[in-house]
């Protein structure tokens, strides 16, 4: 049985506390919220910190709700918190479609969207969905709070601005008329990606304003197909467009070949997820 190395473990009670703890503790600290991701990298000895600040009690940075227009998730909210919000879903229907496919219900339960995130994992689903929204994350910080956007949040694979000391408090997207939408290709039910694209659009008067594409598991630099956004925006939502737009993304996309498949079979799903997320998002 593997087990991590020895470590020490401290609760916080709150954000200032968490900070205060990882301060005292320094650079070899990590934070652990639902510890899918981190556990299984200590037992795997590919991560070893030396203290652990347990953040599961931080009760301010759990709850998910509407505040000033925006819709606003806690670090600690749970996968399945966020699925069983319905305003989030009504909203932003992209947030569900994503955490229906995301593990299983052990996963969903313990697993959170602020350890989803600041993991970076490029098969992580909420990366491309949160980049796809145009969130701002909010950070707390020994230099006091932040604000960044999603967008400039992932800097590689697992690897995030994110400094020592720092703690992802909540991620707000802001409440505005769009269709959206998240399709996922895997092997079996609750695995991780093969491939994945959400969308978010806003029309008016049969323009798109505004468009967020995020690919997941494809290779796509900071999780967002870039250049198919600027050929849809200001156009007309059609089909045609969207298959271009699929495409573009294709084409600019750097998948790269593992046990899920090779480069051209994600290339693939890359274009054709991209076109399909579009057409299921504006219906
Ligand atoms: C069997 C299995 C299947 C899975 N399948 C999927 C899937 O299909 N799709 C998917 O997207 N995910 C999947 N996951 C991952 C799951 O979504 C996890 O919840 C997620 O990776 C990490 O969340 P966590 O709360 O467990 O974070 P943790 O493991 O506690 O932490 C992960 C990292 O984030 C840091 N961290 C956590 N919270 C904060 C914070 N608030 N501020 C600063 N740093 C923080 C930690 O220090 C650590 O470096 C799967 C996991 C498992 C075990």
């Amino acid at each position: 049985m593997q087990v991590p190395a020895s470590f020490q473990y401290r609760k916080a009670t709150s954000v200032e506390d968490a900070l205060t703890l990882l301060r005292a503790y320094g650079p070899e600290s990590a934070v652990i919220a639902g510890g899918h991701s981190l556990l299984p990298m200590m037992k795997l000895r590919l991560a070893h910190p030396e203290a652990l600040i347990d953040i599961n009690d931080v009760d301010e940075i759990a709850g998910i709700r509407v505040e000033d227009g925006e819709l606003v998730i806690g670090a600690l909210a749970r996968h399945a918190d966020l699925l069983a919000c319905a305003e989030a879903g009504e909203h932003f229907p992209i947030l569900h479609d994503a955490e229906r496919v995301i593990a299983d219900p052990v996963v969903r339960n313990r697993g959170t969207v602020g350890g989803s995130l600041c993991q970076a994992d490029p098969s992580e689903d909420l990366s491309a969905v949160f980049a796809a929204l145009r969130a701002t994350l909010v950070v707390h910080g020994p230099q006091g709070t932040r604000t960044v956007p999603a967008r400039e949040f992932f800097v590689g694979p697992y690897q995030t601005v994110l400094e020592q000391g720092e703690l992802l408090g909540e991620i707000r997207v802001p409440l505005r008329e769009s269709a959206s939408a998240y399709l996922k290709v895997d092997r079996r039910a609750g695995d991780w990606a093969v491939g994945a694209v959400g969308a978010v659009v806003s029309v008016a008067d049969d323009v798109i304003e505004e468009i967020g594409i995020g690919l997941t598991a494809l290779g796509a630099e900071r999780f967002v197909a870039a250049e198919a956004e600027d050929f849809l925006r200001g156009g007309p939502p059609d089909g045609d467009r969207f298959v271009e737009a699929g495409r573009i993304a294709a084409a600019r996309c750097r998948p790269t070949a593992d046990q899920r498949g090779p480069v051209d079979y994600k290339r693939h799903l890359a274009g054709e997820l991209t076109t399909r997320a579009l057409c299921r998002a504006v219906g």
